[in-house]
């Protein structure tokens, strides 16, 4: 049974970074028909904010990216936490310690000024037949985890390959505070043993905390999960990504008009491969997705291929999906939609050439505004010479059958009736109607306007 976990510590929004740890964990999770579990690791209170709480929870609901169990709360978990640690004081794998914090400061002052990595002493670890100090009076331990001394850790990494640290590189953790509150690495050790997590994919920002959390583990008699490290997401400039080279936070993405698919194909393909497929839904994803094809190298965050990406999904959007998407956008940008062409069909014309749908939003605008053509350019293009041919197609307005086809065939035939070429028409007729020289095939949007609507913008000015 796979058990797979994301656990975000809520300090700020939920990063490109985090997301793809999501994905993956809890592709695997599904592809493996097992169970993926959330939990917010909040105990650090001076950085983790209710906000950010909601934050990872919309994020993770954009995407799609259900959890089966959770969420849980770390600072919920407190009991659990002291009862292990009774558990293990009892057992003998972690003791208290009376040193100062000055003290300890000493310590690793020493060690460091003899050359050595800076390190506990060891001078309240119960050792047989070693008498311990006389405890201080009026002073509260800490608890540490008694660190085997000798030996490696070792764990196959499924990402980094065979990972080993010296026991001796390894302090005395501490635990538990003297106020009793766990310390980080324990808490996570606890909560994978107690949610059966199987296989732990993090960022490698975490590779040294797995010594300590597995030797933790160990003591407490747990099986050690598989660890997988993803490498971390660079910029287009190699460097680690940030703001600095453009949206970092997976809400801001809805707002720039990208769709969660295709947030969730990009984030897919970056850190993970399937041979030159680039372009899949998650279901295929969580019927492909394996540890062996996740990347060693950090992989660089391309916002030209995320928009591709997304130019994809838009493609393959339902029209009434993408018209209920582009809505707030256009009223926001004071659109009017009462009288106009309906947007889905629209969308259809135009879904092809956008990237997102904010760029959607902005080319459907055309249909739902009044047009206001630029005077010089009227000038320019509504001359003399093509003034017959527009009032000959304004004529014939009312007699076509208004289709796609009729209206190209008429198109064609003031040309040849007036000795014209496409553009000199086509120009005009589109500055009267939509207001703009660029539109798609002018065909197609004088079909979408109406007849109504064509023959009384071409009143205007015939
Ligand atoms: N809470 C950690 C973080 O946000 C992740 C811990 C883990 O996955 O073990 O970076």
């Amino acid at each position: 049974q796979v058990r797979t976990r994301f656990a975000p510590s809520p300090t700020g929004f939920l990063h490109v970074g985090g997301a793809r740890t999501a994905l993956y964990s809890w592709a695997f999770a599904r592809h493996f028909g097992g169970t993926f579990v959330l939990r917010i690791e909040d105990t650090d209170l001076e950085r983790s904010t209710p906000e950010a709480v909601q934050a990872i929870l919309d994020g993770m609901k954009w995407l799609g990216l259900d959890h089966d169990e959770g969420p849980f709360y770390q600072m919920q978990r407190m009991d659990r936490y002291r009862e292990v640690v009774a558990q293990m004081l009892a057992a003998g794998t972690a003791y208290h310690c009376y040193s100062s914090p000055e003290e300890v400061q000493a310590m690793r002052d020493k060690a460091t000024a003899a050359g050595e990595k800076p390190r506990y002493d060891g001078t309240w670890r119960p050792e047989e037949g070693k008498t311990l100090p006389a405890i201080p009076a009026d002073r509260k331990p800490v608890v540490r985890f008694k660190n085997p001394l000798d030996g490696d850790v070792t764990w196959n990494d499924v990402v980094k390959g065979t990972i080993t640290i010296a026991n001796k590189e390894l302090d005395d953790l501490v635990i538990a505070r003297p106020d009793g509150t766990p310390t980080y690495n324990f808490c996570v050790a606890v909560d994978d043993w107690d949610m059966k997590i199987t296989h732990v994919l993090r960022g490698d920002d975490h590779v040294n905390n797995t010594p300590r959390q597995i030797n933790i583990l160990r003591a407490i008699g747990a099986e050690l999960p598989q660890y997988g490290h993803l490498p971390m997401i660079l910029g287009s400039d190699g460097v680690k990504l940030s703001k600095r080279h453009g949206a970092v936070s997976v809400m801001e993405y809805p707002a720039q008009g990208y769709l969660p698919e295709a947030m969730l194909n990009y984030l897919a393909r970056l850190g993970w491969s399937h041979g030159d497929d680039e372009l899949f839904s998650m279901q295929q994803f969580c019927e492909w997705f394996n540890l062996e094809s996740l990347t060693a190298s950090p992989a660089q965050f391309n916002y030209d291929k995320l928009a591709w990406v997304n130019n994809h999904w838009i493609k393959q959007s339902d029209n009434t999906r993408l018209a209920e998407l582009v809505t707030p956008k256009l009223l926001a940008d004071g659109g009017k939609l009462e009288g106009a062409p309906a947007l889905p069909l629209v969308l259809a014309l135009l879904k092809d050439r956008t990237n997102t749908i904010n760029e959607l939003a902005d080319a459907a605008m055309l249909f739902y505004r009044q047009p206001n053509p630029d005077a010089a350019l009227m000038t320019q293009h509504y001359t003399d010479a093509v003034k017959p041919a527009v009032a000959d197609f304004a004529a014939r307005i009312a007699t076509v059958e208004w289709t796609k086809e009729a209206i190209a065939a008429m198109i064609k035939e003031v040309l040849a009736a007036h000795g014209l070429k496409m553009p000199q028409l086509a120009m005009p007729l589109r500055l009267m109607v939509a207001g703009q020289l660029q539109t798609p095939a002018i065909d197609a949007v004088l079909q979408l306007f109406g007849r109504d609507t064509v023959a009384a913008r071409l009143a205007k000015f015939a």
